[in-house]
C-alpha cells in the first residue's frame, strides 16, 4: 500500500532522489521508505580501488529485507533511478556505487546468523562479513563453510555476486558453489526464495551476477566440521614451469591425500618491496629470507612461491607429518627455501588481517588499488609468465601477484 502511494502520488517528488542536493520532499520520501539514512554519504562514493568516485543521492541503511524491497520497488518505478547494494566497498571499479541514485548499506541488514534446520548450513544476512561468519560458526558449532576468500573483510553478498575464490577452490569450488539457497529482492522489488531447484534461473543469475539481478538479503551456506589446526607451508621455486606443473599435480590429487589449500604467488628476487619482495615469503614475523642460502647469483628476477595447508585436529592421530612429507617429497621446489608454521584454523583463515593492520599503519591500505583478476588456461600459463611476469611486471606492482591453479571441473 505504501508503495502504491509512492507510485501514484509522489512520482513528481522522486526527482530529488536523483539530485544529491535534496529538497523539502526528501524527508517525506525517506519517511515513506521507512529506511534509516547513513550520515556518511562519502563512504558510499569510495571503494577499495580508489579510482572511481560516484556520489549517490541517498545512502540508506536497510535493517530488514522489506526495507530493501521498498527501495527497489521505488527505483523500479522511477525512470533513471538506480540502486546499488554496497557490501564492504571492496570492489575496485565503482561497482557498488550509484551516481545520483540509492546506495544500500548492506552491513546494517539483519537478522543475526542462525543455524539452518538440520545443522549442516548457516543462514547469514547478505551484509555479514566472512570474518563474522567464521567466528560465529566455529565458536558456536565447530563448523565452517568449506570455501573462503583470502581476505575476510568482504561481505557474503559481495563475494557471492562475484565468485569468491581462494586456495580451497580446487576442492570445493568457489563460494558460489557452496550456497544452499538465498532470499533475493529482485529488481522489481519482489522478495523471492531461490535455490538450485526453486526459482533456479534467479539463483544462478544472482550467484556471480555482479549485483545486477537482485539483492541477496539472506544466504544459506553449507557447513563442514571445522578443523582445530593447520600445517601452513610456503615453498619457493626459481623456475616457473616447475612451479606450475607441481601446482597442477597438487590440485589433481584425490581429496583424501591432497592438501586442503593450494595457492601461490610470484615475487621479486629483491628486498625492496614489502608486499612483493623477499619479505613477503616467510610465514612468521621475524623469520629471515636470505636467497644467498639457496639461490645462485644468476637466479631470475622473478621467483615463485607455493602456499600449502593441511588441516588437522590432532597432529599424531591425523598423521599430519607423514601425510605432508608424502606430498612434499614429490615436489621440486628449491630445498631449504621453505617456511612452515602450525596455527589455529581461525588464525590461518584470518592470515590477511595482520597484513591489513600493517598496511593501514603504513597508510597504504587507503591508496588507489588498480587490480586485475584473470583466468588463464593451463596451456597459456607459461607464455603468460614469460611475457607478463618476466617482462611487463619485471619491477613488481607494489602489491601481491597471486597465481594459483584451479580446476575447470570445480
Ligand atoms: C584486500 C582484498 C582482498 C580480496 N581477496 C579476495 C579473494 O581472496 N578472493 C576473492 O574472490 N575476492 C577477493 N577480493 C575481491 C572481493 O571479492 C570483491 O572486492 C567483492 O567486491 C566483495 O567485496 P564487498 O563484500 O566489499 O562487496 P562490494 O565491493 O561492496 O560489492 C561488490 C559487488 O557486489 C554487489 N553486492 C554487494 N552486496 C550485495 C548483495 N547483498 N546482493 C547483491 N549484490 C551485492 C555490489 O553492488 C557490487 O556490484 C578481495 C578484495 C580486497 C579489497
Amino acid at each position: 500500500m505504501l508503495i502504491a502511494y509512492l507510485d501514484h502520488q509522489r512520482q513528481d517528488q522522486l526527482q530529488w532522489l536523483v539530485s544529491a542536493g535534496g529538497s523539502s520532499s526528501d524527508e517525506a520520501i525517506l519517511c515513506a521508505l521507512g529506511v534509516e539514512e547513513s550520515g556518511d554519504v562519502a563512504l558510499s562514493a569510495r571503494d577499495f580501488g580508489g579510482v572511481v568516485s560516484l556520489w549517490p543521492a541517498r545512502f540508506l541503511r536497510p535493517s530488514t529485507a522489506d526495507d530493501v524491497a521498498r527501495a527497489l520497488h521505488l527505483a523500479a518505478r522511477s525512470a533513471g533511478l538506480t540502486v546499488a547494494a554496497r557490501g564492504n566497498g571492496h570492489c575496485v571499479g565503482g561497482q557498488a556505487m550509484a551516481a545520483g541514485g540509492i546506495v544500500l548499506d548492506m552491513r546494517t541488514l539483519g537478522p543475526p546468523m542462525s543455524l539452518a534446520p538440520g545443522g549442516a548450513a548457516v543462514d547469514v544476512p547478505g551484509g555479514a562479513l566472512w570474518s563474522e561468519v567464521l567466528e560465529w560458526t566455529v565458536r558456536n558449532h565447530r563448523m565452517a563453510p568449506p570455501s573462503w576468500t583470502d581476505y575476510l573483510g568482504l561481505t557474503v553478498g559481495g563475494t557471492l555476486s562475484n565468485g569468491g575464490v581462494s586456495g580451497q577452490c580446487f576442492r570445493y569450488g568457489p563460494q558460489v558453489n557452496n550456497v544452499v539457497e538465498m532470499d533475493v529482492v529482485t529488481t522489481d522489488g519482489d522478495r523471492r526464495l531461490c535455490s538450485a531447484s526453486i526459482n533456479s534461473d534467479l539463483f544462478f543469475a544472482v550467484l556471480g551476477g555482479l549485483g545486477q539481478f537482485g539483492v541477496i538479503t539472506r544466504a544459506r551456506l553449507a557447513l563442514l566440521p571445522a578443523p582445530k589446526m593447520v600445517r601452513w607451508r610456503r615453498v619457493v621455486y626459481a623456475d616457473f614451469e616447475t612451479f606450475a606443473s607441481d601446482a597442477e599435480w597438487l590440485v589433481t590429487q584425490p581429496d583424501a591425500s591432497a592438501f586442503n589449500y593450494v595457492e601461490g604467488f610470484a615475487f621479486l628476487n629483491d628486498a625492496s618491496d614489502p608486499a612483493s619482495g623477499w619479505n613477503s615469503v616467510p610465514i612468521l614475523p621475524g623469520s629471515a629470507f636470505d636467497p644467498a642460502d639457496f639461490l645462485t647469483a644468476d637466479a631470475a628476477s622473478v621467483l615463485y612461491c607455493l602456499e600449502l595447508a593441511l588441516y588437522y585436529d590432532d597432529r599424531a592421530a591425523d598423521r599430519v607429518d607423514e601425510r605432508e612429507e608424502e606430498l612434499l617429497r614429490r615436489l621440486r621446489y628449491v630445498r631449504a627455501a621453505e617456511f612452515s608454521a602450525d596455527v589455529g584454523y581461525v588464525a590461518f583463515l584470518s592470515r590477511v588481517a595482520p597484513v591489513e593492520a600493517e598496511a593501514r599503519a603504513r597508510g597504504t591500505w587507503a591508496t588507489p588499488h588498480p587490480w586485475l583478476n584473470l583466468f588463464i588456461s593451463a596451456g597459456d600459463i607459461v607464455d603468460f609468465d614469460r611475457n607478463v611476469f618476466k617482462r611487463v611486471l619485471l619491477g613488481g606492482i607494489v602489491g601481491p601477484m597471486l597465481v594459483y591453479p584451479l580446476r575447470r571441473s570445480r
